[in-house]
């Protein structure tokens, strides 16, 4: 499917049109053939450079030779009964994972923004592996092409995308925006801001930044616990940036007139799933504009508990009751691992897997 890496010849994924109107004045031809070039690679999703029948035969030949389009190799697939298709992707020497989940009108792409993660939350898997790298814009963008190429005879009008695989995106910050502006381009892959979500564990000097932005995704928070106490235990990242500085940045964030922040709450049975717990959360968010995305736990390896059903509901009727918006997130593609805090298989610490799918 891919033109295979070629780490001496000048690599075009993940360059954005004035980047590669440079690359092309550099190489002695006119800058717009970079424009060309953008519109083939992200709009027309053309992964070789002899199908871009909109450059003149001469320059299709001479980018063969001295350019590469390096899209992430597929190395497994694990296709889940209800449809979602998790990916492990070598970029490298490293592994990362991706996981497409077809809706009726839609698909959405779970993208990871590092390989591995440093933060250390107690109740992800990927936090086993630590930081293996940053990954860059093209392995970023890269994911979404992959995945919407794998499935092209079966895609939906519409694209979702969440940032939400392995890694935490605003600690890879320079790649992630200079892939999210790709993706998030008109002329480039087209998909809506408001169908794209960026999901931190809460680095604050991250959740500045990007509210400067000209072109940002939605911003979704890990909350995961109704104090500091609590978050400290299973998020250590809140010892750097506790809930006050968390709640108050987020108090800042220029919301546009469509946009609500998110709260990730990942529901661990008999730790932070009961009705105190929610009062305390709703006190937490009240002067927010706000949804809260309730999350059972995934039964893991890790030491919790799947948490009551009946208390999950308990927990959406007291925010839902003082007015918040408060939904339970189903999980999807459990079967296959690919679940919310569960992109992290021993075959992602590195890459010696065998070059193989699972269909
Ligand atoms: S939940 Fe996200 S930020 Fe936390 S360790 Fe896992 S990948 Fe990293």
């Amino acid at each position: 499917m891919s033109s295979q890496a070629s780490f001496d010849r000048a690599s075009v994924l993940g360059k954005s049109a004035d980047e590669l109107r440079a690359l092309l004045e550099s190489l002695g031809e006119p800058g717009y053939r970079g424009a060309q070039i953008y519109h083939a690679l992200y709009a027309e999703r053309r992964f070789e450079f002899a199908a871009m029948t909109n450059l003149p035969l001469a320059v299709r030949e001479r980018l063969e030779r001295e350019a590469a389009i390096a899209l992430p190799r597929i190395v497994r697939r694990h296709r889940s009964a209800d449809g979602t298709v998790r990916y492990v992707l070598g970029i490298g020497t490293a592994n990362i994972e991706a996981v497409f989940m077809p809706e009726e009108n839609r698909q959405t792409i779970c993208i990871s923004t590092q390989a591995g993660c440093a933060v250390d939350c107690r109740f992800c898997l990927t936090a086993t592996l630590g930081l293996v790298r940053n990954i860059s814009a093209g392995e970023i963008v890269g994911q979404v092409l992959v995945a919407l190429e794998d499935n092209r005879a079966a895609l939906k009008p519409q694209t979702n995308i969440v940032l939400m695989g392995q890694g935490e995106p605003l600690l890879n910050y320079d790649p992630v925006m200079a892939a999210l502006r790709i993706l998030l381009d008109p002329d480039g892959m087209a998909i809506s801001p408001k169908h794209a979500t960026l999901s931190t564990s809460g680095i604050v000097p991250g959740i500045e930044r990007l509210a400067q932005e000209r072109v940002r995704p939605k911003l979704a928070i890990s909350l995961n616990a109704s104090s500091n106490e609590q978050r400290d235990k299973i998020m250590p990242i809140n010892r750097k940036y506790p809930l006050e500085k968390l709640l108050d940045a987020c108090a800042r964030y220029p919301l546009r007139s469509w946009e609500r922040l998110t709260f990730e709450y990942v529901m661990l049975g008999g730790f932070n799933d009961s009705p105190e717990d929610a009062r305390r959360v709703v006190r937490l968010l009240a002067n927010l504009r706000a949804k809260v995305n309730l999350i059972p736990w995934n039964p893991g390896d890790l030491p919790y508990e799947k948490p009551d059903l009946a208390r999950v509901q308990e927990f959406r009727r007291i925010l839902a009751d003082k007015g918040m918006l408060a939904f339970v997130r189903d999980s999807r593609g459990q079967d296959v691992m690919a679940a919310c805090g569960q992109l992290a298989l021993a075959e992602s610490a590195a890459s010696a897997s065998p070059d193989v799918t699972h269909a």
